[in-house]
């Protein structure tokens, strides 16, 4: 039997997977305290907790995310780029262009058909084009980031941002909030602004189908919706795991590669 786990600390959350017998047996994603080894832990009890595996069963161990180095129980630390890709590329074997938005950066990875990593640009220097962006105007509107989505999707007139600056862009959320303008199109606003900064990311690279999107953005529809009509093309949903899990994903394929290096099993690129 192979059981092996990944584990990804995250700028804002912390996510760990179980791939066994080559399947998703199970996760846990907690938010991201300070230390990424007391994160790593918390999340490691609440996925054994979640499969009923025990730590002894687990054959490999891959990390990734900011915190990877810091993480004592991994037989190895790869990076996210490299993990994000794997992880998508099982879960959509057609997937070419990855486009990852987390907490704190938002990145386009391209792959070949073989997986090999073509090229890849990150903005990890403003805001605006991460998901930071998303949770401070939820906030300033009191409303969770997860509901962003759904409400801009009831939009009539969404509201055009003169700055996609994370700073202006919150005082223009509290002007129109004070002149009664309808949440779902001050959402609407707020992904477009969103869903604009992350294009030009995006078109600064010659991006291939299949795209799909990964991180915890990749669930805010509103987002997803803006930027494929942005870019003039379909962006495949991930619908065999949540895509916030695919950089674990991606750690726990590369910690089942180690396995088989382990045990001298054959690796059959095996996908999802
Ligand atoms: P990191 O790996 O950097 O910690 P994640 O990939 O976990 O980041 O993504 C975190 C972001 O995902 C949050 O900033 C939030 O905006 C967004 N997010 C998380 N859950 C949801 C959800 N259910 N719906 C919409 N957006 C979400």
């Amino acid at each position: 039997m192979s059981i092996v786990a990944g584990f990804d600390v995250g700028s804002l959350t912390t996510k760990a997977v179980i791939i066994k017998n080559k399947k998703l047996a199970g996760s846990a994603l907690i938010r991201s305290g300070p230390k990424p080894i007391e994160s790593a832990t918390r999340v490691m009890e609440k996925l054994l907790d979640a499969t009923g595996i025990l730590q002894s069963d687990i054959i490999s161990a891959v990390g990734t995310g900011y915190g990877r180095e810091k993480i004592t129980f991994i037989d190895k630390a790869v990076s996210e780029i490299s993990c994000h890709g794997k992880g998508a590329q099982w879960l959509i074997p057609s997937a070419r262009t990855i486009i990852d938005i987390g907490g704190q950066d938002c990145k386009v990875i391209k792959l070949d058909r073989d997986g090999n990593l073509i090229k890849f640009i990150t903005n990890d220097k403003c805001a605006s084009g991460t998901g930071r962006f998303l949770d401070v105007m939820a906030k300033v509107m009191n409303i969770e980031s997860s509901e962003l989505g759904k409400l801009s999707a009831k939009s009539t007139e969404p509201i055009t941002f003169a700055s996609i600056c994370t700073v202006w862009a919150q005082a223009d959320v509290i002007k129109h909030i004070n002149s009664r303008k309808p949440v779902e199109d001050i959402c609407a606003g707020i992904n477009a602004a969103m869903a604009n900064r992350v294009a030009m990311l995006i078109n600064s690279v010659k991006i291939e189908n299949d795209i799909c999107m990964t991180g915890g953005v990749a669930k805010n529809t509103g987002v997803v919706k803006t930027l494929s009509k942005l870019l003039g093309c379909r962006i495949k949903q991930i619908k065999k795991a949540d895509p916030q899990l695919v950089g674990a994903i991606g750690a726990a394929l590369f910690a089942e590669q180690m396995a088989k290096k382990k045990t001298g099993e054959k690796d059959d690129n095996s996908r999802m």
